[in-house]
């Protein structure tokens, strides 16, 4: 992990609150966020990255194929589109140094001031449209308390997460 604490200290410097390195097994996931997903969300059917999207892979398959990776760095801001930004900009500064797999799970509204195209035409950004950690089942709360990482309900902390290698 040691070569990777770089995109540490790069989410820090961007306005990141927090930022951990950790092990995939360390990322919860819980396939009953679906349910609060599909009964419940106001975005539902609104996005072209939402699991109500044509071709979203199922929770269990998203869990398969996040659990191929093995190490994540977990991003906490205080604020959603900084949270995005940092992400986005890790994944492509890992890209860049080699990881080509990395993958962010951030959500992407900002990109289109939570104004998407879906599903009338499509993704304006398909290189950078990117699933929200909600749509693919993290508990965001649970994975937070295991890397000893703030979060408190009722306040606005964001978590954003880059699968690395
Ligand atoms: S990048 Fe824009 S158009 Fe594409 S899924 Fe995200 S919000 Fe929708």
């Amino acid at each position: 992990m040691q070569g990777l604490s770089k995109y540490v200290d790069m989410a820090l410097k961007l306005g990141a609150v927090e930022a951990v390195l950790a092990p995939v097994e360390k990322l919860v996931i819980d396939y009953r966020f679906y349910l609060k997903c599909r009964f419940g969300c106001p975005n539902w059917n609104k996005y072209w990255t939402c699991p109500s999207a044509p071709g979203f892979p199922a929770p269990w398959e998203f869990e398969n194929i996040i659990r191929s990776y093995s190490i994540f760095l977990a991003i906490h801001t205080l604020c959603e589109e900084d949270n995005q930004k940092i992400s986005f900009e890790i994944e492509e500064s890992a890209f860049k140094d080699g990881f080509l797999l990395a993958f962010s799970i951030s959500g992407c509204s900002i990109l289109c001031n939570r104004d998407c195209t879906y599903p009338d035409s499509p993704c304006r950004y398909p290189q950078r449209a990117r699933p929200t950690p909600s749509a693919v089942c993290i508990d965001v709360y649970k994975t937070a308390k295991l890397l000893s990482m703030n979060f408190e309900f009722g306040k606005p902390d964001w978590y954003s997460y880059v699968l690395l290698l």
